[in-house]
């Protein structure tokens, strides 16, 4: 067990135990390694199905329990800002633990990463006074009755989330669980769990009653055992498209609520009219921010033929300009890929591309030796059909292409089993609203990327998800709509 040189103020066990969880005696435990050098410097443990049943029932259990249930909206409103204060104190450790489980540069955990969770915690934090119901004026029989909605809490939420955001994609989840006056389990992914496992201690500290926000941790059967546990009214989930699936399979005989946030192939379009100074370098960092590790990254590049040498150029002088470094050093602007199975296949994807002929832009850049480092990669002349145009790789990759005319740019944009993000770059205003209305994506980016606020709704159409998180429209995923009617 060793620590990186950037880390070494924080005082990590050996094996680290779950926040309040006298309820897990842990049996199994996970080497938690450093991406930055894949050396492990912690555990965390894996929970069975019958720990998970534990931690379902004192969520069960804090779901009824009137210091919950019964506080006034006002109350809880306090509560959830109590907590948004109480992870702001905490920032600068909880920035270290996410950067060194995720080795992304300790810099962007601090500056992006934490203060995120914190804006969505305190955005969520102000519904619940104007969460309610309305009176309905029924037509059948006028005057004979009074009849009205009530939003109630759905129940016992479970969160599955990812290793490339952990804290921002699991607050996701969390603000507007609570805010909907639900409680939650959690269950990071093995490889980033510190985190989750850190504002579990802090929300108890701040006041949450036991049981209302958990942690659970361990691998993939971990979270299968959560998703199908019947005490759970609806899951949560970001991840890959295979996950989803098993996650949407396993809600069928509860019929669970269930909300995916899943993969993507997200295009990006230059056209001929666009500012190039501003197209070339969002376009770059839309693929290569956070090693390529982003739901919504545009790794399909259309260019329009008549710049297309240009922009090429310069996204690769873009790649090229980025410090990859390790994420306790704070000049490094891009760090490794998660683990050895990561990089092992976003190298399987361009070693494929290569040998069907593909080629790369730029001489090769180079990066630390050990580490799963993986060099921004700009791929030309990538045919439509070729695999590295058609599944997500997950890594900085980016696959281009030379277009003639719009209709057949927006062509290819829609032609892919995924519909998470669409870029577009123009100067063109109608061109721009017309990409707005044809391309098919649960968000459309005018002249910009890599943009999620929690006023704004974000998801994903065809295989890259279901419902919408963020926004006031993930509320309703939190929530049941109960009507009441009243004979006079
Ligand atoms: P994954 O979808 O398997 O894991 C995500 C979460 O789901 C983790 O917490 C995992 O423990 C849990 N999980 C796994 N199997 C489960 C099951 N059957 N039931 C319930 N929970 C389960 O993702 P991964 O294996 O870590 O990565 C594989 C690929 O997924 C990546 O290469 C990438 O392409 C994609 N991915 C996408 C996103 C995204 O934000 N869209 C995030 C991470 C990974
Ligand atoms: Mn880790």
């Amino acid at each position: 067990m060793t620590m990186q040189a950037g880390f070494t103020g924080l005082r990590l066990p050996e094996r680290v135990l779950m926040a309040g969880s006298d309820l897990l005696p842990a049996r199994n435990w996970l080497d938690d390694e450093d991406p930055c050098t894949g050396r492990s410097f912690t555990a965390i443990p894996v929970a069975d199905a019958s720990d998970v049943d534990a931690f379902v029932q004192a969520a069960t259990r804090a779901l009824h329990d009137p210091a919950w249930r019964d506080l006034t909206p006002l109350a809880r409103e306090r509560l959830l800002h109590r907590f948004a204060d109480a992870i702001e104190a905490d920032l600068v450790t909880l920035a270290a633990l996410e950067a060194l489980d995720t080795g992304k540069p300790v810099t962007l955990a601090e500056a992006v990463d934490i203060p995120a969770a914190i804006g969505w915690l305190r955005t969520y934090a102000g519904w619940p006074t104007k969460i309610a119901g309305h009176a309905a004026s029924l037509s059948a029989t006028p005057g004979r009755f009074h009849a009205y909605t009530r939003r109630e809490p759905v129940g016992v939420v479970a969160a599955i989330t990812p290793w490339n955001f952990p804290i921002v994609l699991s607050m996701w989840k969390i603000a507007p669980a609570l805010a909907a006056g639900c409680t939650i389990v959690l269950k990071p992914a093995a490889e980033t769990a510190l985190s989750a496992l850190r504002l579990a201690e802090i929300a108890r500290e701040a006041g949450l009653p036991p049981g209302v926000f958990s942690v659970v941790t361990g691998d993939g059967a971990t979270g299968a055992a959560l998703a199908t546990h019947p005490g759970i009214a609806k899951v949560a989930f970001t991840g890959s498209t295979r996950t989803g699936q098993a996650i949407l399979a396993a809600s069928v005989p509860d019929i669970k609520r269930v909300t995916l946030e899943l993969g993507g192939k997200s295009p990006t379009i230059i056209t001929a009219d666009a500012d190039l100074d501003r197209a070339i370098p969002q376009a770059a960092m839309g693929c290569f921010f956070n090693s390529g590790q982003v739901c919504y990254a545009g790794t399909r590049l259309y260019v329009h033929r008549s710049v297309y040498e240009r922009v090429l150029d310069g996204i690769a002088a873009v790649a090229a300009s980025q410090k990859i470094g390790p994420s306790g050093d704070r000049s490094s602007q891009l760090g490794p890929l998660i683990s050895r199975r990561q990089h092992e296949k976003v190298t399987g994807f361009v070693e494929r591309a290569r040998a069907a002929g593909i080629h790369a832009v730029g001489p090769e850049i180079p990066v630390p030796d050990e580490g799963h480092y993986f060099a921004p990669t700009l791929l030309r002349d990538v045919p439509p059909d070729a695999e590295v145009a058609r599944e997500e790789v997950f890594g900085p990759v980016l696959a281009a292409s030379a277009f003639d005319d719009l209709d057949e740019a927006i062509a290819l944009a829609n032609d892919s089993e995924y519909g998470l993000a669409a870029h577009i770059f123009t100067r063109d205003l109608a061109t721009a609203h017309h990409a707005g209305a044809t391309l098919q994506a649960g968000t459309v980016f005018v002249n910009c990327v890599l943009l999620a606020d929690p006023s704004l709704p974000f998801g994903g159409m065809k295989k890259s998800g279901l419902g919408r998180e963020n926004g006031a429209a993930v509320l309703d995923a939190y929530l049941e709509l109960k009507s009441v009617v009243v004979a006079l």
